[in-house]
């Protein structure tokens, strides 16, 4: 361990060697031996400031201390002000800090989960934002987020990318200094991230804007600059002073800070460029043949049929209401299509997107239930310590977080006995390490047991790192859609990426993949050859 912790570290994820001279004292500490805080974002006029780091970390903690609703303490019995403008004087801070001492930084928050809203809000929708508008550019909102048809509908009946787009709406419209939005992509498509992240940027220009977000490729195209957090989860959190968002990212990536000389992971996360395989050598595992759903008079999916390989890891992406979810369910056999059939007589394993614990058994007693394989080696290998189980083996099922929760669902699908795993948004409510330990996770269990995994996900770093091939939904939301490929990891996103109009790059250093700028000579470039995305 590092030798700041009270406790063993549990997360083994994580593994802190020494700290810096500057790290001694906290800027804030909960009480002797409660949480404590290292360090703080630094919000600027005119810039996007971006953290990146798990939760339980001290990121609300900031943005308490940011709002002014609580005054630092140094770690300390109490904080005062004087205090704290003495602390910062001569840094960016501190004029920071003068104006919230003299009443003039209003604070405009976006929650993290907007699951909650509804159970904080009764009414409709328009009641809901009616309130928020200070600036007299909520109708131009409503518009750019595409919330038209939900004004008049009851808040408790949208989905959650339409709670996500009017907790956004809301923040973005309120009169303040200083905006913080916590995570802005759960439920989002990758067109609506983008969007939202275009809205951001065009706030920023006269205020300052503070951004959590666990999609790294949203994180870097949004932000201009950007803070790692990283520590123990509910024991201590540091904050780092800012860094540019390509290095930053890329020696979070990498797992060692350089500045601060601390190594926050054993291992870098890596991306390897999928090249376009004419060789595949892998057995095909399953065929499915084309079949057709329509509901009602309302939503209608086509898709043809195709062939999954045997120890492959097979992506889906597609914009939201593309039929994606129903697609997967079809091939569960939980819906029945209309016409055609996909015939599949393999066994499934299937992790829906919407995932509810209905039954308050402890998360250890259900696990065991579901694997044979519970408790050995194997399993504490591959699946619990990689999916951080052991912490919460003893928490019932009904009390776990949206990101517990799904590291549980997750290894309850991949627990059970199947040929084909499909895993529907296994990145919601996870953070970046999270994810990249489930991607690892899924790589590791396709490959080695020769077993063919279907992810949907809108995170490009994931379905970058996760998939061999891609499958493309295409047509119009709500209305109909069409299943296409598998194709390429190459073909499948330059197809993909063209229907988005956005081009990918790949970064020097650590090879992932970067939005390129709008209308910037590369973007022109790559969408002249047709090579939206970047494999070379
Ligand atoms: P994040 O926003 O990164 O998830 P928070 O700032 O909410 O993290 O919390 C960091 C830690 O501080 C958590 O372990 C939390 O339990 C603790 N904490 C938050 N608020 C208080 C408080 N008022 N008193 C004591 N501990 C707190
Ligand atoms: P995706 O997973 O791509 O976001 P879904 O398959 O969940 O898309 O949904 C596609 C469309 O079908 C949406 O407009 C959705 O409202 C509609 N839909 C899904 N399930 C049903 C159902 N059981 N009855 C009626 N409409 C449905
Ligand atoms: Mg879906």
């Amino acid at each position: 361990g590092c030798g700041i912790c009270v406790n063993k570290c549990p997360f083994k994820a994580i593994m802190i060697i020494g700290l810096p001279e500057a790290l001694k004292e906290p800027t804030h500490r909960y009480g002797p031996n409660g949480f404590a805080l290292f360090g703080l974002p630094v919000p600027r006029v005119g810039k996007v400031t971006g953290i990146l780091g798990p939760n339980g970390i001290g990121k609300s903690t900031s943005v308490q201390i940011l709002s002014g609703a609580l005054i630092p303490n140094f770690g300390q019995e109490k904080g005062d002000w004087d205090t704290v403008l003495e602390h910062y004087a001569g840094t960016a801070l501190y004029d920071y800090f003068k104006a919230v001492v003299d009443g003039k930084v209003r604070v405009s928050q976006k929650p993290q989960y907007v699951d909650l809203i509804p159970k904080a809000f009764k009414g409709k929708t328009s009641e809901l934002l009616g309130k928020t508008d200070e600036r007299g550019i909520l109708d131009e909102l409503i518009d750019y987020l595409d919330l038209k048809s939900v004004v008049d509908r009851k808040i408790s009946e949208l989905s959650g990318g339409e709670l996500q787009r009017v907790a956004i709406a809301a923040c973005a419209a309120k009169d303040a200094q200083f905006y913080f939005f916590d995570e802005i992509s759960p439920y989002l498509d990758i067109y609506q991230r983008i969007n939202v992240a275009r809205l951001i940027q065009r706030i920023s220009k006269e205020r300052s804007v503070l951004v959590v977000e666990h999609d790294l490729a949203i994180l870097d195209m949004l932000t201009d600059v950007i803070h790692i957090a990283y520590g123990e989860p509910a024991a201590f959190g540091v904050v780092t002073l800012p860094k540019s968002v390509r290095v930053g990212i890329n020696q979070y990536l990498k797992g060692y800070l350089p500045e601060e000389n601390i190594r926050i992971r054993p291992e870098a996360i890596k991306f390897e460029v999928h090249p376009p395989r004419e060789d595949y050598q892998l057995r095909s595992m399953v065929t499915f043949g084309s079949f057709s759903k329509k509901f009602g008079d309302g939503f209608a999916l086509k898709a043809a049929g195709g062939s999954l390989r045997e120890g492959e890891v097979l992506g889906i992406v597609g914009p939201n209401g593309i039929g994606k979810s129903t697609f997967v369910k079809i091939l569960a056999g939980e819906v029945k299509p209309d016409e055609g059939d996909p015939g599949i007589d393999v066994k499934i394993s299937y992790k829906p997107q919407y995932i509810k614990a209905d039954t308050s058994v402890r998360v250890q007693d259900f696990l065991r239930g579901i694997s044979k394989q519970f408790g050995t080696s194997y399993y504490e290998v591959e699946i619990a310590n990689p999916l951080q189980l052991d912490r919460i083996y003893d928490s019932l099922l009904t009390d776990l977080s949206g990101g517990e929760l799904q590291r549980v669902a997750i290894a309850a699908c991949l627990s059970q006995e199947a040929d084909l795993y499909i895993l529907d948004e296994p990145s919601a409510h996870l953070d970046v390490e999270q994810r990249s330990m489930v991607t690892k996770v899924i790589n590791r269990f396709a490959e080695s047991n020769q077993k063919t995994a279907l992810v949907v996900d809108h995170d490009i770093y994931m379905i970058d790192m996760l998939s061999q091939r891609l499958m493309v939904f295409e047509g119009k939301p709500s209305v109909y859609g069409e299943a296409h490929g598998p194709f390429s990891m190459e073909d499948g996103m330059n197809r993909f990426l063209k229907n988005l109009g956005i081009t990918f790059r790949r970064d020097e250093e650590t090879r992932r993949p970067r939005v390129n700028n709008l209308g910037s000579r590369l973007d022109r470039e790559q969408k002249e050859s047709g090579n939206y995305y970047y494999s070379a």
